[in-house]
């Protein structure tokens, strides 16, 4: 491809980095803060290791992508570094995604949460523009979840979802409840009906959420009347609303630890453990083979690349938020984080 996926100078998949600073509880317990932010989007880990003698030593780690945000970057920052240069590409058939990948605890959803409210923000100040008002352009929500590789409606009282495909390659998630919104006051309100019917279990909110990928996304469709009322007929094709012209979904990923757990005694936790991290390899696998312009993305790897197939071709682009720990105690997670931007980048 002669411009190398980058209309509208927009990379096609953009890795950034975001540390959060120590909390209160590892201050209190005197933590050091092991990773540096420099000027130049690099950063340097240094893990505290021993020597054989047990004499301690650092050995530094260093990493560049193409942002780094310290611990002084507000969530502001973070979505004009992120989302704000794709939303009009939105109108251009574009179909984005957003992850957030990181341990439990590294500030996934806090970096998640306030990116699509933001988005619908610019996105119906967008399409009231001269240029796009004439087109009937409508702002349209879903916010599901994947958990134990099942998809359940978080605005459709928890339903168990099926996906389906179409011969147009388009994925289709039958039953999945999708909601016109035209202000982003009612934006507010479905993301956090939606958040709280999150997976929470006896064990605790966090604990449950942090197995589980939450997907919310944001289509640009383009309103016709005359196919509206054929769709009561139910050819299929049209999704509910109109043609999609573009969408981004936003992707609170299950914490990248837990694909870790597939030696717990608990089998239930061993399970999930495996399907997060068949799924966390196999978004790495597409990331990779579409930054190479692979004619063949491995989708069917996991339920989670299959739900985004649509998102893995054409007109797409991918921003990959890395979530890091900044103290002693996480530092093996947060290296391993950092491995997976890596190759991702
Ligand atoms: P995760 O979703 O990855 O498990 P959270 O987003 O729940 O992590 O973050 C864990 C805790 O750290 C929360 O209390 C959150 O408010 C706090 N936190 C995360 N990132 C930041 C940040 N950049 N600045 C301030 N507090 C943060
Ligand atoms: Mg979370």
């Amino acid at each position: 491809k002669e411009n190398n996926g980058r209309e509208n100078n927009v990379a096609k998949i953009k890795v950034v980095v975001r540390k959060r600073p120590l909390n209160k509880k590892e201050v209190a317990r005197k933590e050091d803060d092991i990773v540096t932010v420099s000027e130049n989007d690099c950063l340097t880990v240094h893990e505290p290791k021993l020597k054989v003698d047990l004499t301690a030593y650092v050995e530094r780690h260093e990493f560049c992508f193409d942002a780094v945000l310290d611990e002084y970057v507000t969530n502001d920052q973070v979505y004009r570094a992120t989302v704000e240069p794709i939303i009009p590409t939105i109108f251009q058939r574009t179909k984005a995604t957003c992850f957030a990948y990181g341990q439990t605890g590294s500030g996934k959803t806090y970096t998640m949460q306030p990116l699509p409210l933001r988005a619908a923000e610019d996105l119906v100040r967008l399409l009231h523009q001269p240029i796009y008002r004439s087109q009937k352009f409508k702002l349209w929500l879903s916010f599901f979840e994947i958990y134990g590789g099942k998809l359940f409606d978080l605005l459709g009282d928890r339903r168990k979802l099926c996906m389906r495909e179409d011969g147009r390659q388009q994925v289709c998630i039958v039953g999945l409840q999708e909601f016109e919104v035209s202000d982003v006051e009612i934006v507010k309100e479905y993301i956090e009906r939606g958040n709280a019917a999150r997976s929470t279990g006896s064990t605790g909110a966090n604990e449950e959420s942090s197995r589980s990928h939450a997907i919310l996304q944001l289509a640009v469709k383009k309103h016709n009347e005359v196919k509206e009322s054929r769709r009561n007929n139910n050819d299929g094709n049209e999704s509910k609303g109109g043609k999609v012209v573009g969408k981004i979904s936003f992707i609170d990923l299950a914490g990248s630890e837990r694909g870790a757990d597939t030696t717990d005694n608990d089998r239930q936790t061993r399970i999930e453990g495996a399907e997060i991290n068949k799924s966390l390899l196999a978004l790495k696998e597409c990331i990779r083979a579409l930054d190479n312009d692979q004619i063949h993305i491995p989708f069917r790897g996991s339920k989670l690349t299959e739900v985004l197939r649509d998102s893995f071709v054409g007109n797409s682009r991918t921003v990959m938020i890395s979530c890091i720990s900044p103290n002693a105690g996480s530092c093996e997670h947060t290296l391993n984080t950092l491995r997976y931007a890596d190759r991702v980048k």
